[in-house]
């Protein structure tokens, strides 16, 4: 294992980790020697440590059971879509509810090996709440620098493990900076995603288990930030075929939003120097970043793989999180609700329905701020009026399975007469919102695609009021 730069070729010591070159400034990579000869066999639980063989080596293995996360196959999501294989790789089942843990395993571990007592991260939110609580269980002191914009449950988090938090710039390029300034002055030990080349060496572990749980996917798809983890992603696939373990690899998406998409727009206009973004802005934080630092790597990962970057917006891709939510129970935080809307883009045009893809859920939507307002706002603005909300009911229990118009009456509680289903029924049926057919002597009724559309309309619509 050797820690070397991707420009000059120059190798370092492999600890402290750092990020850059000394000689050229070029970023520097952990690399393992890997060959065909070298057998090597995955041993012990399914968690992240099972992985430890091609990892940099540590001594003190900090762990609270992260990785081994479940490969969730959606079959009804994906069926919706059009599909016939879609798993959806759930990393909100860590301790802390993302795809940081495993960083902050390697991180806090390497830490205690240094014999450093405090960490410093600039963070989005994650890896700060991953960080705040593996620092805990370790006993280091982990000192997180957070922009203006942050989730606030990621926020309670870093407060419920102790952290000390500081605030600072309005997005997390400028807390970078910070935290750049902060280990010069004091020696602490960098913890920032970007700035900790161990921390690729951490996500690339997911590749590993979807390849131990599932095999090589034909696509995988993962939203972009810093343009990290699909770089950690394909190098965990690279990785398995120079061992010779597979000679497929998939091809990789990179997804971001509309609002703050510098690596989708670097790669579509084939731009030499990064694209910048003067006014970034996007509900979906984890990925609120203006100048990815990894944005080279994201982009080398992407035509390597003959992959796609895309965008989505805003509201595709909370209309997304609604949808993972309802087909699949699963709380997907904004960011990797990206993935499905992508996705759905991209079905029938770039991706064949019989492929085989694999989402990655980065995280939880429950750490999200944007969400539970919008879903407290929900609750509150329920009623759009009593005619509405009957009919949306009467849709939403026809979208589940065709039933004939007593047992509408029975679900909706037999709060109405009679009379006034049959009435909203016709007007449904005028509507051609529903359509109704015969069966077993009774009339059965039907939601048309029609009626599934205005369905998502109204719930949409709930959300923006
Ligand atoms: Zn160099």
């Amino acid at each position: 294992m050797t820690l070397r730069c991707t420009r000059c070729g120059s190798t370092f010591p492999l600890y402290p980790p750092r990020d850059k070159c000394q000689k050229c400034g070029g970023a520097l990579e952990y690399k393992i020697n890997l060959s065909r000869s070298r057998k090597i066999k995955f041993s012990g639980e399914m968690r992240f440590w099972r992985y430890k063989t091609l990892l940099p080596p540590v001594q003190n293995a900090i762990s609270l059971r992260e990785g081994g996360t479940l490969l969730h196959k959606a079959e009804r999501l994906a069926e919706s879509i059009g599909l016939k294989e879609l798993y959806l790789k759930d990393e909100t089942r860590n301790p802390t509810n993302s795809f940081r843990d495993r960083a902050a395993a390697l991180l806090t571990s390497n830490a205690v090996d240094l014999e450093c007592d405090t960490l410093i991260c600039a963070t989005n939110g994650n890896l700060g709440a991953s960080l705040a609580a593996y620092s805990a269980k370790a006993g280091l002191i982990c000192h997180v620098i957070v922009p203006k914009l942050v989730d606030v449950g990621k926020l309670a988090q870093m407060l419920i493990y102790d952290a000390v938090i500081e605030e600072f710039g309005e997005i997390v390029d400028e807390s970078i900076h910070r935290a750049e300034a902060l280990e010069k002055e004091t020696g602490w030990y960098q913890a920032t995603a970007e700035l900790n080349p161990l921390v690729i060496e951490a996500q690339k572990t997911i590749a590993y288990e979807v390849y131990e749980q599932f095999g090589v996917p034909n696509w995988f798809i993962t939203s972009m930030g810093s343009g990290g983890t699909i770089h950690s992603v394909w190098k965990g696939f690279k990785e398995l075929k120079q061992l010779g373990m597979t000679e497929s690899l998939p091809k990789m998406i990179g997804v971001q939003l509309e609002g703050c998409a510098p690596i989708v727009k670097t790669f579509s206009e084939k731009r030499s120097k990064q694209a910048k973004i003067s006014k970034p802005s996007t509900h979906a934080l984890a990925v609120l970043v203006a100048n990815p630092l990894q944005g080279e790597f994201a982009i080398k990962a992407i035509k390597e793989s003959k992959g796609l970057a895309l965008t989505v917006s805003d509201s595709e891709s909370f209309n997304a999180e609604l949808q993972i939510a309802k087909l699949e129970g699963m709380f997907a935080e904004p960011a990797s609700s990206a993935t499905i809307a992508a996705l759905k883009k991209l079905v029938d045009e770039e991706i064949g329905k019989n492929e085989s893809v694999v989402c990655l859920i980065t995280g939880s939507g429950l750490k999200a701020t944007d969400v539970l307002q919008a879903l407290t706002k929900k609750h509150k603005t329920a009623g759009l009026g009593l005619e509405l909300s009957t009919k949306e009911k009467m849709l939403r229990i026809l979208s589940r399975k065709d039933t004939y118009g007593y047992d509408l009456w029975k679900k909706l509680g037999k709060t109405m007469t009679r009379a006034a289903i049959y009435q909203h029924l016709n007007e449904l049926l005028e509507r051609g919102l529903i359509v109704a057919y015969e069966k077993e002597g009774r009339k059965y009724l039907k939601i048309t695609k029609r009626g599934q559309r205005a369905l998502l309309a109204i719930q949409e619509l709930k959300v923006l009021l």
